[in-house]
């Protein structure tokens, strides 16, 4: 039954603005039908939505009666008091979406509940008509000319396309979260996605074409499919999370997403998730935002770590599928020449953090299974192409980046060089730096921050001399060292500690430049280090390691 929500229980439920534009017309009729109990809906677009939407189901309808009742204000079949939300399966219960489209464009609905079939007119929020009309058991809503009567909001309407393009953003949410139900979607005619009865996977694969590998995953609240960590984008519009059903956008949920993938993904790159969380609905406040875009949990910890732990267990799957060959023969010929034929991939161990705690975190585990005792570096350590050692541990066979680990090992200590008080090298014979203006003028402004890192610098005309250097820091390395500093403080404003990094960084990149030999003493040596000082990432948070335990060897051999 639908009925008028008392005054007490409209002015509770937060309110806004339901119709933007034709996207939010699609999504309010859409989940219309599907709260209808509707398993097939076909939805229609002319002009991007700005002349004619249209959006038809199968559910089970609205009677004459229903008919006049559900586009007036406030008006709902799902709740009756304010309470009810709480035990909500459906996702409207506002009783605004019809009345407010209604008011603001020209409104036909055709519906039948099975006995009987109606079809009502109404023009800007004036019911022209109701009469008998022939219709299955359903529902077709069309939408004419939105806000034909509203001109400054028509005008603030984008172009076809881009109107257009949003609904499909919209669309597509609803083709991934509810393959039960067949979705038919047209622009001008043209099929843009014909979603038949379906799962979860094959939804995905239709959104997402380009991924081609994906894993689905359950936890205790989270379930869903996650791409490999080698399908990403560049931004986060392939991650795609569902609270109870409900299409949420949430900066934390994002984060925590890709928290799970940790070490697998480096940063800027986003991998694809379509994720489904579903918990007791007590926990949950769907009431937060009018446009029920964000949620909040009451408990937040609880879910954030089934989601990471839920990941972190997918995506062990991609990393026991990859192949790597070692070649027997040129093994034993040379141990300095390997091959391979298809690149390691494996867990790539811990990710870019620049959070100390995270890292401890991280460090603790990474030393459980890797007992660093247990490692025999000395014996089984092989270099390959003058840029990894490859050793074997414990738990596994790991290969390390050994200009990355030295990289890393140089940044420490030029940082602690540059936390105590710097002992500076005075120049007989100072170094010159050419300098433009705006050059300069940042040396000048960072001068004292420069002085206190052990740099003394002089500014001339078209120069800069500098004239004493942390004796630490290589002479030969000083102006591109300076030059890197400078490059930086040209993108953005940095402290003096951001400083310090900035040339901490600089230096030690500087300092080791790929290509070198490294003898096994100095590879035995810098594996010690690495391990006895904890260190997992490079200063640009690249990990040090790569692992492939000897477990994920069996499964590939097939020998569990
Ligand atoms: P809400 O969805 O919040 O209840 P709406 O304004 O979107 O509010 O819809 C008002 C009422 O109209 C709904 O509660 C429902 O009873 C009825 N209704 C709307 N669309 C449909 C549909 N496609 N099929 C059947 N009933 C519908
Ligand atoms: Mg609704």
């Amino acid at each position: 039954m639908i009925r008028r929500l008392p005054e007490s229980v409209v002015s509770r439920i937060a309110a806004g603005e339901v119709v933007i534009g034709p996207f939010s017309v699609v999504k309010e009729l859409v989940e219309n039908s599907i709260d209808a109990g509707a398993n097939s809906i076909e939805i229609e677009l002319r002009n991007g939505g700005k002349s004619y939407i249209k959006v038809k189901d199968n559910g089970h309808g609205m009677s004459k009666d229903e008919l006049i009742i559900a586009v007036k204000e406030h008006t709902t079949s799902k709740i009756e008091k304010f309470e009810d939300i709480y035990k909500l399966s459906t996702y409207g219960f506002r009783g605004e979406a019809l009345s407010a489209i209604a008011r603001v464009s020209r409104l036909i609905i055709t519906s039948s509940s099975g006995v009987e079939s109606h079809r009502l007119e109404i023009i800007g929020g004036r019911v022209k008509s109701i009469e008998e009309y022939p219709h299955s058991r359903g529902t077709t809503i069309e939408v004419y000319d939105l806000f034909f009567n509203v001109p400054a909001r028509r005008k603030f309407l984008k172009s076809a396309i881009s109107e257009q393009r949003m609904v499909t953003e919209i669309v597509e949410k609803f083709i991934l979260s509810t393959p039960q139900i067949s979705i038919l979607y047209k622009n001008e005619q043209e099929i843009i996605y014909h979603a038949k009865t379906g799962t979860l996977k094959e939804r995905f694969t239709l959104v997402f074409p380009e991924v081609k590998e994906f894993t689905e995953m359950k936890g205790t609240y989270v379930s869903g499919i996650i791409s490999s960590p080698d399908y990403y984008r560049k931004n986060r519009t392939g991650q795609i999370f569902f609270v109870q059903g409900r299409y949420v956008v949430d900066k934390m949920l994002y984060s925590v997403f890709e928290t799970g993938y940790g070490e697998a993904i480096t940063t800027g790159r986003h991998p694809y998730g379509v994720i489904f969380i579903n918990i007791p609905p007590e926990k949950v406040d769907v009431n937060v935002h009018p446009q029920k875009l964000e949620v909040k949990f009451s408990n937040p910890k609880e879910i954030y770590s089934d989601i990471i732990r839920t990941i972190r267990e997918a995506i062990k799957t991609f990393i026991s599928k990859k192949i790597y060959i070692i070649n027997e023969h040129s093994f034993k010929e040379s141990q300095k020449d390997y091959i391979t034929k298809n690149t390691f991939k494996s867990q790539q161990i811990f990710q870019s953090t620049k959070n100390e705690s995270e890292e401890n975190k991280y460090v603790e585990q990474f030393l459980l299974n890797a007992n660093q005792k247990n490692i025999e570096y000395k014996n089984n350590l092989l270099i390959i192409k003058k840029r990894y050692v490859l050793f074997e541990g414990e738990d596994g066979i790991y290969i390390m980046d050994f200009h990355a680990a030295h990289e890393r090992i140089l940044y420490e200590e030029l940082l602690k060089n540059f936390e105590k008080k710097v002992d500076s090298l005075n120049l007989i014979v100072p170094i010159k730096i050419q300098a433009g203006k705006s050059f300069k003028e940042l040396i000048n402004e960072k001068l004292p921050d420069f002085t206190s890192l052990g740099f003394e610098i002089k500014i001339e005309k078209n120069e800069i001399l500098v004239l004493s250097v942390p004796r630490f820091i290589k002479l030969s390395l000083v102006p591109e060292i300076i030059q890197e500093a400078v490059n930086e403080l040209q993108v953005s404003e940095k402290s003096s500690k951001e400083l310090r990094h900035i040339i901490a960084d600089k230096a030690c990149k500087a300092a080791v430049k790929t290509g070198y030999d490294i003898t096994f003493e100095e590879a035995q040596k810098l594996i010690k280090t690495v391990f006895d000082r904890k260190l997992l990432t490079c200063p640009h948070g690249r990990p040090l390691f790569l692992k492939i335990t000897y477990t994920e060897i069996d499964k590939f051999f097939e020998r569990t």
